[in-house]
C-alpha cells in the first residue's frame, strides 16, 4: 500500500503572483557560464539564491571556486538521527545565441499561451525555483522539514562542472546525504509525469589516420599508395554490422537484455514513430534490429560518427591523394559498460582492421559513466506518490538517451541514490532559442514537492 500525502497544499492567488514575479527576477539575470563577460551576473544569480534560501530559513552561503561560485544551503534542524536529502541543480544557463531566433529577448521573461519563455526557464533555473519555493512554504506553514536538507546549486553545469566534483569530494562529510534529488529534465508528456530510470554514458574519441608523408598527386601515386581518406572510410565502415549492431568484439559483453516486463512497459508508452520521424525530419528510422525506437534510445548502446575531415573540400576539383584523415567517433553506453573498457575495445578494433602501411591513432576526448536508478526506497516512493497525487496519473519510468555524468559521480562520492524528477515538458527548447517552461508547472511542481515532503 502506498502512503497518501496530507493532500496537496494549494498555492494561494497572492503567492502565485509573487512567485511569478520572483521567478521573472531570477530569469532576468543573464547567468551564462561559458562567457567571461557574464562573470558578474553569475555571482548575482548565485547571491539571489543565497538570499532566497536565507529568507526561507536556511543557512546559505556563496562559495568561491576557481571558476563560478557554488551555492550551499543547509537546514539541519530535523536532527542527527533524521535522514538528509541533498538537492542538486545549476543556476548557469547556455549562451542565448542566435538571438535573432528568439521570439522575445532571452533575458526578458514573458508568458505566452501558458508558457514562460526565457533562457533558463526549463534548464535549470525554473526547476530550481520550484525547490526553493517549496522549502520556503513548508518552513513558513509548519516551521520544520521532515528531513535535513542540503541545497547544492552550481554555476558550471553547462561547461561540464569542472569545480563541482573536487568540492564534493573535499566536502564529503558536510554533504553526506541519504538521497540526491534533481529536477533538471522533462516529463514524458504533458499529461504523463515521469521519473528518470536511466541515462546513457558516453565515450568520445578522435580517430586519426596517416598515410604518405604529405598529400600526393592522385594520378602519379593513386592506386599504388594508401589513401588516408579511403582507409579511414574503410575503418568507419567496420563499426556497424548490417543488423545495426556495433561490430566491435566484446562491445556487448555483459550488456543486459531488458526482461519482457520492462520491454512491454516501454512498448506500451504512447509514442509514435511517425511523430518522431517528423520531429527529426527523416523518412525512415535506422538502428539496432529487434528493438523499438524508445528501446534503442533508452536501453541500447550505440556508436556514432560525429564528424569526418580529409583531403580537398574546397570549390571545384583538385586531384589529390590525402595523407591525413580524421573522424570523431562517440559511443553511448548502458550501465554494464565503462568508458575505459570501451576505449580499449575500440583501440584493439581499429588496430585489427587498419590496413598495413597507414598509421592510426585513437585519442580519448571524454567519457562519462552511464546511470540507472535504484527505483526503490522512501525517497523514490515519495516522489512517485507525489507526482501521482498532483498530476492524477501514475508516473512512468523513462530512460534518457543523453548523458549527465554528474549524476553517477554524485551517487558514487556521496553513496546516495539519485532521484530524477523533471518538470519541464518535451520540446522545451533547452539550449535552443525560445526555451520555455509550462506556467502551470510552477504550481504543480511546488505542490508535488510539498506532497513529496509530506510523504517522507
Ligand atoms: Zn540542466
Amino acid at each position: 500500500m502506498r502512503p497518501t500525502g496530507a493532500g496537496a497544499r494549494r498555492i494561494t492567488p497572492s503567492e502565485s503572483v509573487r512567485f511569478r514575479e520572483e521567478l521573472y527576477e531570477f530569469l532576468r539575470i543573464p547567468s551564462v557560464s561559458a562567457r567571461s563577460e557574464f562573470r558578474h551576473e553569475m555571482r548575482r544569480a548565485g547571491a539571489w539564491i543565497v538570499e532566497t534560501l536565507q529568507r526561507a530559513g536556511f543557512g546559505a552561503e556563496l562559495l568561491d571556486t576557481a571558476g563560478h561560485p557554488l551555492v550551499l544551503g543547509e537546514w539541519r534542524k530535523a536532527g542527527a538521527g533524521a535522514p538528509t536529502l541533498l538537492i542538486y541543480g545549476h543556476y548557469d544557463v547556455q549562451p542565448a545565441e542566435p538571438l535573432e531566433l528568439w521570439t522575445s529577448p532571452p533575458f526578458e521573461p514573458v508568458t505566452r499561451e501558458g508558457r514562460i519563455y526565457a533562457r533558463g526557464a526549463a534548464d535549470d533555473k525554473g526547476q530550481i525555483f520550484l525547490h526553493l519555493k517549496a522549502l520556503e512554504l513548508l518552513l513558513r506553514d509548519q516551521g520544520y522539514l521532515p528531513v535535513n536538507v542540503v541545497v547544492l546549486i552550481e554555476g558550471e553545469e553547462e561547461i561540464s562542472s569542472p569545480h563541482l566534483l573536487p568540492f564534493v569530494e573535499a566536502s564529503r562529510e558536510r554533504l553526506a546525504a541519504d538521497a540526491v534529488l534533481i529536477s533538471d529534465s522533462a516529463m514524458f508528456a504533458a499529461d504523463r509525469p515521469s521519473l528518470l530510470y536511466s541515462l546513457r554514458g558516453i565515450a568520445y574519441f578522435e580517430l586519426r589516420v596517416r598515410g604518405a608523408r604529405g598529400d600526393l598527386h592522385s594520378g602519379s601515386y593513386g592506386g599504388a599508395v594508401p589513401n588516408a581518406a579511403t582507409e579511414l572510410a574503410r575503418i568507419l565502415a567496420t563499426l556497424h554490422g548490417t543488423d545495426g549492431r556495433v561490430a566491435i568484439r566484446g562491445f556487448y559483453d555483459g550488456v543486459v537484455q531488458h526482461d519482457a516486463t520492462s520491454r512491454r512497459a516501454i512498448q506500451e508508452l504512447p509514442f509514435l514513430d511517425e511523430e518522431f520521424m517528423d520531429e527529426a525530419g527523416v523518412r525512415a528510422l535506422k538502428g539496432e534490429l529487434g528493438f523499438s525506437t524508445l528501446e534503442r534510445l533508452w536501453t541500447r548502446p550505440t556508436c556514432e560518427i560525429n564528424g569526418i575531415l580529409s583531403g580537398y573540400t574546397g570549390e571545384g576539383a583538385k586531384t589529390v591523394l590525402p595523407s591525413h584523415a580524421m573522424a570523431k567517433v562517440s559511443f553511448r553506453l548502458v550501465p554494464e559498460q565503462e568508458p575505459a573498457q570501451i576505449a580499449s575495445l575500440f583501440r584493439e578494433h581499429v588496430k585489427r582492421v587498419a590496413a598495413p602501411g597507414i598509421e592510426v591513432d585513437v585519442l580519448d576526448l571524454h567519457g562519462g559513466r552511464p546511470w540507472r536508478a535504484h527505483a526503490e526506497g522512501r525517497f523514490f516512493e515519495a516522489a512517485r506518490g507525489a507526482l501521482e497525487e498532483v498530476f492524477g496519473v501514475e508516473p512512468v519510468l523513462t530512460g534518457d538517451g543523453a548523458s549527465i555524468p554528474i549524476v553517477t559521480e554524485l551517487e558514487r562520492v556521496l553513496g546516495a541514490p539519485a532521484v530524477l524528477m523533471g518538470f519541464a515538458l518535451p520540446g522545451a527548447n533547452m539550449h535552443a532559442p525560445d526555451e520555455w517552461f509550462p506556467e502551470s508547472h510552477i504550481e504543480k511542481g511546488i505542490a508535488t514537492l510539498l506532497s513529496f515532503y509530506g510523504r517522507l
